[in-house]
């Protein structure tokens, strides 16, 4: 029997290490290693998109690249991880359990929002965290056209005003107007935490936000949370009513829940603490990748953040390290010392940063040409073709160069 590489999850760390796991057994023309990928859909969805109409274009076919390279796909959701049998539990399509067995495991099952324990948050607000989430939200706003005219119906309360939070506020003007025509008094509010706008950005990241904000219109409201959501609006601690039909909440993520089945340490958002091969610590047939890491990028102290600049290369690293480990190899200890942002300001256009203190090279239209570079050719996957596939997974490529 065939030793087993399990790779639970296809966003972008768990294709890369699909992919970089079957580059370095090639090379090593090892055969009798086999390469399985559980995930709900041989598809990678591009979840930085998700802020954007057109969600058509945001999911990108797997099923040719896998078939081409030789990764087995199994369609299906993990529901239990068994480290000691080394097995992994799972609901197949049709919702019937079945098992698979693994030498290694690499855990890139993700993030999701997080979400939290708030009156109204279930039954009133709309994220973008996934792709039926961001679908609900389009088919809502369009329903907006139908309804008649109210300050509500007008008013989109985003919470949060982190990145996801800010490029979802910026994009909204237009995506409203486009639903409510050009004349209508459209309003979009950011309710955040911070004492000022971009807070948690930088100052000159911030500035340049504060300006965006401004001219495409859209307010913030700092220094309170919201303390409940209803079917007509948000209610502040502060005690500010906003009546909106439309409550968008992005507050951060929390990694997979699935982070939770495997014994060792976590941070603050559930990512498992990693080895510089990123190994789980404490385990020894499994890696964590992606958004569910808590990884060193270098020897300063900075970690890689819950982002697909970072999932691209931690899946490299884990899929060439776990087929390292499981076929005797040296490993490639993962490293990425160079860290940028490309943040989208709607009709304003982008900003791009440079750097952990997040110096602004780029602004405007170039950085907007930038970032609609990287959200439509840089992050997708490579093309279904053997060679091509493989010498994209090699876990020294840069992702940011
Ligand atoms: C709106 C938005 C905007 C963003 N903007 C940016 C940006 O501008 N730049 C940037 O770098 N990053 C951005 N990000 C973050 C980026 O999308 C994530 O960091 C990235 O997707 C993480 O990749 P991943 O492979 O770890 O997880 P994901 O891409 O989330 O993939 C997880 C995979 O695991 C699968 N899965 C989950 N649970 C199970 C299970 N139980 N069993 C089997 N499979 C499972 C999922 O179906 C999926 O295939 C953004 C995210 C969002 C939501």
């Amino acid at each position: 029997m065939k030793q087993q590489i399990l790779i639970i999850g296809a966003g972008f760390s768990g294709m890369w290490s699909a992919l970089s796991a079957v580059r370095l057994l090639d090379q090593q023309q090892r055969l009798d290693v086999a390469v399985t990928l559980l995930a709900p859909q041989a598809e990678l969805r591009v979840r930085p998109r998700f802020y954007e109409t057109d969600l058509a274009s945001t999911v990108a076919p797997l099923g040719p690249l896998f078939d081409t390279v030789g990764v087995r796909f199994v369609q299906g959701s993990a529901t239990q991880i068994d480290a000691a049998s080394k097995r992994v539990t799972y609901r197949d399509a049709s919702g019937n359990q079945a098992e698979l067995r693994y030498d290694r495991l690499i855990l890139a099952s993700g993030s999701q929002v997080a979400r939290p324990p708030l009156e109204g948050i279930e039954h009133f607000t709309f994220d973008i965290d996934s792709l039926e989430s961001a679908q609900r939200l389009e088919a809502h706003l369009r329903s907006l056209g139908q309804q008649p005219e109210s300050a509500a119906r007008n008013t989109v309360v985003v919470v949060g005003g982190g990145f996801t939070g800010i490029e979802t506020a910026t994009e909204m003007p237009a995506r409203l107007r486009a639903i409510l025509g050009e004349q209508t008094d459209i309003r979009v509010i950011v309710v955040d935490m911070a004492k000022q706008v971009g807070g948690a950005l930088g100052e000159e990241l911030a500035k340049i936000v504060a300006d965006a904000s401004a001219s495409l219109g859209v307010t913030w409201r700092l220094g309170s949370p919201v303390s409940r959501v209803d079917k007509h609006g948000v209610q502040l601690g502060n005690g500010e009513r906003i009546a909106a039909s439309t409550v968008i909440f992005a507050v951060g993520v929390k990694a997979s829940p699935l982070t939770r089945q495997i014994n060792g340490e976590r941070d603050p958002h559930g990512r498992l603490h990693v080895d510089r091969n990123l190994k789980v610590l404490g385990q020894d047939a499994i890696y964590a990748t992606g958004d569910t890491a808590y990884a060193a990028v270098d020897n300063l102290g900075n970690h890689a953040l819950m982002t697909c600049q970072h999932a691209i290369a931690l899946g490299r690293s884990a899929g060439n390290n776990a087929a390292a480990d499981l076929i005797g190899v040296a490993p490639i200890a993962y490293s990425q010392a160079k860290y940028v942002t490309c943040l989208d300001l709607g009709g304003w256009g982008a900003v791009f940063t440079e750097g952990w203190e997040r110096k602004v090279v780029l602004t405007g239209k170039e950085g907007k040409e930038l970032k609609t570079q990287i959200n439509t050719q840089w992050i997708y996957p490579p093309v279904a073709d053997r060679e091509t596939a493989l010498a994209a997974a090699d876990p020294l490529i840069p992702v940011v160069a």
